[in-house]
């Protein structure tokens, strides 16, 4: 069999491009993934428990995209979960992004907004020029919230300090000067309703797409015959690390059971000052699954294991330029996602990506 398009990864990235290279071009695809199932990081599963798990981590969706809530609603129902993360410090529970309330919490204070405005003012380093992560936090809300809630929590997740990252890391977070406690601002937001890997399958259900997994890239490379190739792998390994390998952090889960409805008060709570583990995820508030037992996952950061996320330090991006100068040398390949273009994408991200390649490919 001659295929039109390889496409190695079977992600947000690599899905995306295959149903709509399947369905709007009726072109023929094979899909190759590494790992023993589809859906990439977001992939979701029910444990023994009879709990749906994510197994890379929470995955919340989240867009502002309306092209992209428009695709991924095609293909499953959304629930109408809105993200919450506490925060454990000095045995208090707050909530972040740092609001209202985790500041009169902390501090035993009785702030109103103007009044929350006027201390981050006089706690701020106002003329900071902002060269890194640290610098991002400190600007905003001073050293003292910098210390109990940012410092040790990045040291733990990506091994260094903040003082040594770029500072998109921290940037993303915003802070909040009113009692709002949803983490993302987006207009849409939630979780599709049957899971991830459900959606994944019901995006792949067309007879152009073939899926293979369990099957590396290099190998179906050899054994098919196909005309262009998408490759959303890591950029490095496709060109067998010639310029040296690029740096990843990633993560260890430890799932446990728990015989009760709810093990905490929220979907994500964060340890930054206490335990090696960075973090206690429960699922069953994002899913908002209905059942006696619940499960926990505890995350461990590690460089060992799968390429999750990408270091955002200057020298690790000087190492991906090269790869990318490597890539714009070849004709008829689209490297495209997270590992690919060594880049972190939120799934809303990863997918308009994908459809703005699929539009190039396209010739739209
Ligand atoms: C812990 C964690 C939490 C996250 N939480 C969120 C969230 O809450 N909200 C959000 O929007 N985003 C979140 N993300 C980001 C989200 O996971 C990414 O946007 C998404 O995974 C990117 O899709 P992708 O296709 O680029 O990569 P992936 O999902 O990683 O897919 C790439 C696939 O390629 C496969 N592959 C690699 N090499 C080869 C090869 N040589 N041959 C064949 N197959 C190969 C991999 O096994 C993988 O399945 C999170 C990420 C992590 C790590």
């Amino acid at each position: 069999m001659n295929y039109d398009y390889l496409i190695a990864g079977a992600g947000f990235a690599g899905c995306v491009l295959a149903e709509r290279l399947a369905s709007i071009l009726n072109k023929k695809v094979l899909l190759v993934e590494r790992r023993d199932h589809i859906a990439g990081n977001a992939y979701d599963y029910y444990d023994d428990n009879g709990v749906l798990i994510h197994k890379y981590g929470a995955h919340i969706f989240h867009t502002n995209h309306e092209d992209v809530w428009q695709y991924v609603n095609k293909f499953s129902q959304w629930n109408n979960y809105k993200h919450k993360v506490l925060v454990s410090v000095d045995g208090k529970l707050v909530t972040i992004p740092i609001n209202l309330n985790t500041v009169n919490t902390l501090l035993n204070k009785r702030f109103n907004e103007a009044q929350l405005i006027e201390y981050f003012n006089s706690v701020r380093s106002v003329d900071l020029e902002i060269k890194n992560s640290r610098d991002v936090i400190v600007s905003q809300v001073g050293e003292y919230l910098y210390e109990l809630i940012f410092k040790n929590y990045t040291f733990k997740h990506w091994g260094v300090y903040p003082e040594d990252l770029m500072p998109e890391v921290t940037r993303r977070i915003p802070v909040r000067f009113n009692d709002n406690e949803v983490y993302f601002s987006d207009i849409h937001q939630g979780l599709p309703v049957e899971g991830y890997t459900k959606l994944f399958k019901r995006m792949l259900e067309n007879k152009n797409i073939t899926i293979l997994v369990n099957t590396d890239f290099k190998d179906a490379e050899r054994i098919f015959k196909f005309k262009h190739l998408i490759f959303t792998g890591a950029i490095d390994y496709f060109f067998d690390y010639i310029h040296g390998r690029l740096p990843y952090r990633s993560l260890r889960f430890e799932f446990e059971r728990h015989n009760r409805q709810y093990f905490q008060e929220a979907a994500v709570v964060n340890y930054p000052n206490d335990h090696v583990f960075t973090r206690i995820i429960e699922a069953k508030h994002m899913t908002q699954q209905v059942c006696p037992v619940t499960t926990i996952a505890r995350e461990y950061p590690t460089n060992e294991g799968e390429p999750f996320y990408p270091m955002p330090m200057t020298y690790a991006h000087d190492i991906y330029r090269k790869y990318e100068l490597e890539a714009m040398k070849l004709n008829g390949v689209y490297f495209v996602g997270r590992l690919a273009e060594y880049r972190y994408y939120d799934m809303d991200m990863v997918i308009k990506r994908a459809l703005d390649v699929f539009k190039v490919i396209a010739g739209a």
